[in-house]
Order: structure tokens, then sequence, then C-alpha cells
């Protein structure tokens, strides 16, 4: 990796304390020269080989922030994500970073033996130089659903949402489960409703840490609500002819659905447009 980080037309891609460190101003970039990374002593030795384009390495690397900040801003990811500062490339190069780096931040040591372990393959595994054990990072899968009726579709919302935002429900896949079986799980137990066939939709990584979401459709097989009260304040059914003005934010009754950066409101506005 210091090999690669000493190439000319390597950039990184730079964190301090889970923050992204992006260029400052309207035309932000987040992918920086060698010697901004010299700037802030990024850590090579634990950085991420995240790719190459045009045979140019892209490193993810820990920092800290300069003393003179100027030149640079201090963003949280998910800030990063909802305002659009940078390229949709840049937001997938970043995603990707920060699930590594946390990874390796939070497992230093071998699970199998306690030693402590070391980065491998480019960041992409940590090797136990005492029992031999090698260690993948982990990707955890969370079902994200619409449950469905006709013209109608079920949405929750969580005590800590921002006033009037309804969004999909969602919850871990556990170990043996089929996706189905993990998504008419949690409508039963959040939204007290039976579900039959479930349709996948789309897909959408949650670096926070290592989150995949997966969006499905659920068609409902029955209809009286019943809320899990220890995670949703509210959970009920809306008409498609409510979700258009729900996306907008102009709903009379000042209900929305989450931003366009969730997969959330994708799968509202598949439903709201016919799907
Ligand atoms: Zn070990």
């Amino acid at each position: 990796m210091e090999k690669l980080a000493e190439q000319a037309d390597a950039r990184f891609f730079l964190f301090s304390d889970d923050k992204v460190l992006i260029t400052a101003g309207a035309d932000a970039r987040a992918a920086h020269e060698r010697g901004v990374a010299r700037d802030v002593d990024a850590d090579l030795a634990g950085a991420v080989l995240l790719g190459f384009e045009d045979g140019a390495p892209r490193i993810a690397a820990s920092g800290r922030l300069p003393e003179e900040a100027g030149a640079l801003d201090v963003v949280d990811l998910r800030t990063l994500a909802s305002e659009a500062r940078v390229s949709a490339a840049d937001l997938g190069a970043l995603a990707q970073a920060r699930s590594l780096l946390s990874w390796h931040q939070r497992h230093g040591f071998c699970a199998n033996c306690g030693a402590r372990s070391a980065p491998a393959l480019g960041g992409y595994r940590r090797d136990c130089p005492s029992c031999g054990t090698h260690h993948f990072p982990r990707t955890d899968p969370v079902v994200i659903m619409l449950p469905i009726d006709g013209d109608r579709c079920v949405l929750g919302r969580q005590y800590r949402f921002q006033e009037g935002v309804y969004s999909c429900l969602a919850g871990f896949v556990e170990p043996g489960e089929t996706l189905e079986n993990a998504v008419r799980r949690e409508i039963r137990e959040e939204a007290g409703i039976e579900v039959g066939a479930v349709a996948y939709h789309a897909s959408q990584p949650w670096p926070f840490p290592s989150n995949l979401m997966i969006g499905c459709f659920a068609e409902a097989r029955s209809f009286d609500l019943v809320r899990e009260v220890e995670e949703l304040e509210d959970v009920r059914w809306f008409h498609r002819s409510d979700l258009p003005a729900m996306m907008a934010r102009t709903h009379p009754d000042g209900f929305m659905v989450p931003p366009s950066m969730a997969i959330a409101y994708h799968l509202i506005k598949a439903f709201a447009d016919g799907a």
C-alpha cells in the first residue's frame, strides 16, 4: 500500500474520526492528492485500496484534521449524501471506504484466538499471525419493504423520525432465514399483518457501518394493523394518491417520506408510479 500511495496519480479518500474530509467550497471534491494525505498524517499502514481508476490507485485512509483546516471541510457522510455536494461516484467510494475503515477499527483482534490481527489483501482481509485464521469484512443484510394492497400501502413512523415522516418497515435478516421470510416476519412483528408474495425491487449499501438494504414489495393478505409499540410511534395505510405530495413534502396533513438518497423513497416512488 505504501508503494501505491507513492504514485503521483494516487488519490486519497480521507477520514477523521468517521467524518469525511472534502475540499471546502461549492465544487467539493472527496478525492485528494498525496500532499493532502501527507498534511493530515494519513495512516497508510491501516489504509484500504478501493480500486484503480485509469490505472491510478484510489486509497482510503484515516488521518487527523490539519491545524489550518481552511482548505478542507469535515463532513458527516450522511449529511454529505443528503446534500449531494460530491459526485455519485465519489459517494460510492466514500461508502466503500467508510465501511472498510470502520471494520478495521472494530476488528483489530482475532475472533478465534484473541491475538492482534493484521490487514492483508489491500485491506479486504485481516490475518491472524498466531492461529492463521483469515477474517473477512462482513455485510449485514437488512430487508426494507412496502406492504401493499391494491392502491394502498403500509408506512410506519419511528419515534426518532422528523415530525410527519413515514417510511418503509425494515429489519435485519436473521441467520438461516430467506429474504422472503425475513420480510414476512418483520411485517408481522412491526405491523401485525400477514403478507404473501414478496418481490425484490432494488438494493442500497448502507455503510453505517456495514448494512445492505434489500428493498422489496410484499402483498398483504390481512389488513388490520397492530403496531409494534417499542419501535413504532405509528403505522398506517396510505393511498397511492397521497404519495406524490408526501414525496414533494407538500401533503396538506404534513405527511412526508424520507429524502431521495434513501431506498425507502425509491420503493415508495415506484409504487406511486404504478409498480
Ligand atoms: Zn487467531
